[in-house]
């Protein structure tokens, strides 16, 4: 029925992801959808899932093709005519910086202006994208989770004075935003990173611009009174041990999948979180 709610988590055939599914699959009132960009991959998930007794739906979304997306958003809107709840998991990450994290110091395989480029390009706009052609869908109480990471929180006191504050300025329109991390796209291009007042960590600085961008489209979202109710936040895992962190973090997926499932079944008319960032079931700041 056109009625029946409906979530879906992007990136979710390995990882935390897929133990956001898992949880939705026992908690959420509705059907889940496991994508991923690889049809294989997402289908083996899918069973592994099926053997626990759960019963995930499967959709091709590789977030960085728009056809995809489009042909991910026609199904929704011609099955389920809207969206519950969609969380933006799938992400990229450099080994070198993931390993400099644990205290490893290792030369990348590629240039840092393209990893810097792969990972803006994967983390920020295809996320972006997801959302520009998905959000129209979502119907009021919907609940929209970014994966961010406490990577934003630790690259953050790096920034120049000026860039800090721009990211954490109240009113930051979304095209402010583009600005911004273009600005920050065309730095590394031109090798300029650390004089135009950005730190040198490009994930860390995409994960700052997912939990702006969350902000921005909470506060967006709240403007629109025809669909109330509909909250956005940007979260952290946590550590977790998976392929991105090349399984030296500590929690487990399911624990990793914790804050992530708390925020997509914040419950209708929640006071709050809304538009924040939030680690550990709360609330960060900068
Ligand atoms: P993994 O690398 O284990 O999984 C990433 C998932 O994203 C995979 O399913 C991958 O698919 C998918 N993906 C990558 N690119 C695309 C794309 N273009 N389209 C669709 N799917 C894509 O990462 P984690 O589970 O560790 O990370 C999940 C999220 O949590 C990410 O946003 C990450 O930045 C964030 N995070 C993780 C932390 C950690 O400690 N692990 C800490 C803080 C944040 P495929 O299998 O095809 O590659």
């Amino acid at each position: 029925a056109l009625t029946k709610r409906v979530a879906v988590v992007t990136g979710s055939n390995k990882g935390i992801g897929f133990a956001i599914v898992r949880g939705l699959c026992k908690q959420f009132d509705g059907d889940v959808y496991l994508t991923a960009r690889n049809e294989s991959r997402g289908m083996k998930a899918v069973e592994d899932l099926k053997k626990e007794g759960l019963n995930p739906l499967f959709h091709q979304l590789d977030i960085s093709d728009p056809t995809s997306i489009q042909n991910l958003k026609t199904f929704l809107h011609k099955q389920y005519g809207g969206l519950d709840v969609l969380i933006n998991n799938a992400a990229i990450a450099d080994m070198t910086e993931v390993l400099s994290f644990y205290g490893i110091t290792q030369k990348g395989d590629i240039s840092y202006a393209k990893q810097a480029e792969n990972t803006m390009k994967v983390n920020v706009w295809d996320t972006l994208a997801v959302c520009d052609a998905l959000f129209p869908l979502l119907r009021p109480h919907a609940r929209v989770v970014n994966i961010s990471s406490e990577a934003s929180t630790m690259i953050y006191p790096k920034c120049s004075k000026a860039i800090k504050g721009r990211i954490r300025d109240p009113d930051i329109t979304m095209d402010q935003f583009k600005k911004l991390f273009r600005e920050f796209e065309a730095a590394v291009t031109s090798d300029t990173v650390e004089e135009k007042g950005w730190a040198k960590v490009a994930y860390g600085v995409s994960k700052i611009a997912v939990r702006v961008m969350s902000y921005i489209q909470g506060k967006d979202l709240t403007k629109d009174t025809k669909r109330p109710d509909i909250v956005v936040n940007s979260c952290c895992p946590g550590d977790v041990d998976t392929d991105m962190t090349d399984h030296r973090g500590i929690k487990t997926i399911d624990e990793g999948a914790e804050t992530p499932l708390y925020l997509a079944l914040l419950p209708p008319n929640v006071m709050g979180p809304r538009g924040e960032f939030v680690k550990d079931k709360q609330i960060e700041q900068w």
